[in-house]
């Protein structure tokens, strides 16, 4: 069997999910189980919903979520034949009337709780997977709607909740295989689940594919599909370089270092769940299907360019700890890491001297409490507004001077950089900057680094 997991854009609206219908019916004899995301911009949406309901603004909460209802409505009308429309309207107004109830308790408690922000987020791809199966089934395709929460286990860290892979394996066998066996295409929305009591939950932003890589990996796909809206992974974010390049083929430790520095097209999660059973997972475009994306594997071809791609993570804060009165003392790395872990702050670029450590957090509220702690024994800055820059490629190990020419490059440009790592992985350079100087950046340095002389045309298109 297959995963084919459908983003956003990719469900968009009716014609989209047309498309959707014709990509699936053409992989029917491999026994795919479709993932989709909520339908574009409503997870965002639902969200504001919740913030607006929690100011005290029920009645623009409750507009928002009629535009969102009416958009569902309209999309059935156009997917779904009348017969099945009987039974899906009433389903999906179910579910539109319980989100105006559950706005209408935040708003009047003036209370949203990470609880209830799942609880809300999650309707998008409840919703969609409905939508989805119902315009299939009208088609003639042997969809069978599931709800993830029956399949996808997770612990109640509501926001980002974190899959239990033996309970969600156990359910996939006794929820997804049986369809499967009767010969039928099992529709479900990614992002969300449920702990052991029932509760909704969600597993982060962008977390669909994650989803679709643990319902592969449970059910030992042999191959997982990411479809999106762009032709597969590309040497850099395209709205920045409209000239980049897709990359054919990269390695699982490369993807996922792209997309843990910033790579949207793929939630960093994803890989972790294929790497273990060896999976490949391809990216794909749903607009132009005729592409063959990319595809991830354990070990990538030998690739004669130096870097595979350039990714960005904005919304950063360098935290800097001067610790004069720890000098030399040893445990003071150590003391430090703990307050982070105490504050549940991931850290991701650290570098030190002999006094004083440099360190980058996601931007977050947290931070002012963090460094009052860490204010106990050292003196401590804080700054936001960065971005962390990650150039990722297995060709770079053993090179003498890429480094060099990275940097030569951004002064050539006048950026300044505030912070260097090489990773001990040895395929990646990573750098930190000012935010705004971001597009700057990777548009230098692709121009460096992908110049049509400079890259590998068996390894990019
Ligand atoms: P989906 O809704 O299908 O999950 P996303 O918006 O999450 O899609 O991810 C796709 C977007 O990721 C693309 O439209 C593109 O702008 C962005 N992106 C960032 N970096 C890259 C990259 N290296 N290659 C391809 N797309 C990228
Ligand atoms: N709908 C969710 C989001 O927008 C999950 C996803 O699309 O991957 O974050
Ligand atoms: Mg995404």
């Amino acid at each position: 069997m297959i995963v084919m997991k459908f983003g956003g854009t990719s469900v968009q609206d009716a014609d989209a999910i047309q498309r959707v219908f014709e990509i699936v019916s053409a992989r029917l004899h491999e026994q795919p189980v479709v993932v989709v995301s909520a339908m574009a911009k409503a997870t965002d949406s639902l969200l504001a919903m919740g913030r607006a309901a929690d100011a005290g603004n029920r009645e623009s909460a409750l507009e928002l979520a009629g535009e969102l209802r009416a958009r569902h409505h309209r999309a059935a009308h156009e997917l779904v034949d009348d017969e099945r429309r009987a039974t899906l309207l009433p389903q999906l107004d179910a579910d539109f009337d319980a989100l105006d109830d559950l706005l209408r308790g935040i708003a009047a408690l003036h209370e949203l709780s990470p609880r209830s922000e799942d609880r809300l987020g999650a309707y998008g791809e409840l919703l969609s997977s409905r939508l989805v199966a119902a315009a299939f089934a009208s088609r003639g395709l042997p969809a069978a709607h599931l709800d993830s929460r029956t399949c996808l286990v997770t612990d109640s860290q509501h926001t980002k909740a974190v899959p239990q892979f033996p309970e969600t394996n156990a359910k996939l066998k006794a929820n997804v295989a049986p369809l499967l066996a009767e010969g039928r295409v099992p529709v479900m929305g990614g992002f969300i689940g449920a702990n052991i009591n029932g509760i909704t939950t969600t597993i982060g932003r962008g977390g669909s594919d994650y989803s679709a890589a643990i319902f592969g990996a449970g059910l030992n796909a042999t191959r997982i599909e990411i479809w999106t809206d762009v032709d597969g992974m590309m040497t850099t974010d395209p709205r920045i370089c409209p000239d980049a390049k897709r990359i054919r083929v990269i390695s699982f430790e490369e993807a996922a270092e792209l997309a843990y520095f910033g790579a949207k097209v793929l939630h960093p999660a994803t890989v972790q769940p294929a790497i273990q059973q060896n999976i490949p997972v391809y990216i794909l475009n749903s607009n132009n299907p005729g592409c063959e994306g990319t595809r991830i594997t354990n070990v990538a071809p030998p690739c004669q360019s130096l870097f595979k791609a350039i990714a960005a993570k904005k919304r950063i804060t360098i935290i800097e700890v001067v610790a004069t009165r720890m000098l030399m003392a040893h445990g003071y790395l150590r003391a430090i890491f703990e307050i982070f872990d105490k504050h549940k702050i991931p850290v991701d670029v650290v570098s030190t001297s002999e006094v004083s450590v440099a360190l980058t957090v996601d931007s977050n509220e947290g931070i002012p409490a963090l460094a009052e702690d860490l204010s106990k024994f050292a003196d401590v800055r804080y700054e936001g507004r960065k971005a962390i820059i990650c150039m990722v490629g297995e060709s770079i190990r053993e090179k003498p001077g890429v480094a060099a020419r990275v940097f030569t490059a951004l002064a050539k440009g006048s950026i300044n950089v505030r912070m260097i790592s090489q990773g001990p992985s040895e395929i990646n350079i990573t750098f930190v900057i000012e935010e705004e100087e971001v597009n700057r950046a990777i548009q230098l340095l692709h121009g460096e680094f992908f110049q049509p002389s400079e890259i590998d045309a068996t390894v990019f298109a």
